[in-house]
């Protein structure tokens, strides 16, 4: 048995690094989807500000249209107050006409500033998130390439570690215990086995009663942590 606990340390020094390399080519993806939908974010972000500018530039045309046309109206309407056959009474309709086109151009052109103002400041807005934009391109471009890079050598790191795992794999390891330190991989994040040092589990650190190291540092048999299940081994 204790060649068992042997070969299932040798395996589980490679099986660490292999957990390791398989959580990065995890990790590393993720993070990218991550800082890729950041920057998505951002230009779904700007092209709403930019639609929000051209709706504003959209009704500012449409006020110095309106304006136009009602200027012309004020100037046929005061060009027929000046003709000869007015009296006094259609001249004074003509003069309020006049006036409340003036006043109804004024307003429209006091709210065409207004929204000229603030059109530039949304513009402003959305050129400034496009800078952002840009510069968050460029350094996610260089991020992606060092994730390529990154990925390439962690799979290929985890092909040779594969390939050495198999070598490793000793027929006189007991089958029980090979299936036991299958099992305890998979459920344990890629760690099955657990030094006990003085009593103490050094993945859960729970303390055994001393029968049990004792068990443990016979080494005849496979004893497994009582918490958190791995399989124990001691340094000699
Ligand atoms: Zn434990």
């Amino acid at each position: 048995m204790q060649q068992t606990i042997a070969a299932l340390l040798a395996l589980q020094e490679l099986d660490t690094e292999i957990y390791r390399l398989r959580d990065e080519l995890r990790r590393l993806p993720e993070e990218r989807a991550a800082r890729r939908a950041q920057i998505d974010a951002m230009i779904a972000r700007k092209d709403e500000t930019a639609g929000r500018a051209r709706a504003s530039r959209l009704k500012i045309k449409e006020i110095e249209d309106l304006t136009t046309i009602q200027r012309q109206r004020m100037r046929k309407v005061e060009h027929e107050s000046t003709q000869a056959k007015v009296d006094v009474a259609l001249l004074a309709a003509y003069q309020h006409q006049v006036k409340s086109l003036k006043r109804e151009i004024s307003q429209a052109e006091e709210e065409g500033l207004a929204l000229v103002s603030d059109a530039d400041a949304v513009e402003a807005e959305a050129k400034r998130i496009q800078g952002e934009i840009e510069q968050a391109e460029k350094v996610f471009a260089d991020f992606a390439q060092n994730v390529e890079r990154e990925l390439a050598v962690a799979r290929q790191k985890l092909g040779e570690l594969e390939g050495r795992r198999k070598q490793r794999l000793s027929p006189d390891v007991d089958r029980e215990a090979f299936a036991l330190y299958e099992r305890l991989l998979g459920s344990r994040e890629g760690v099955a086995l657990a030094q006990l040092d003085s009593r103490i589990c050094q993945q859960c650190y729970m303390e055994v009663p001393v029968n049990l190291y004792v068990r443990v540092a016979k080494g005849d048999r496979v004893v497994q942590c009582p918490s958190c299940d791995r399989i124990f081994y001691v340094r000699s």
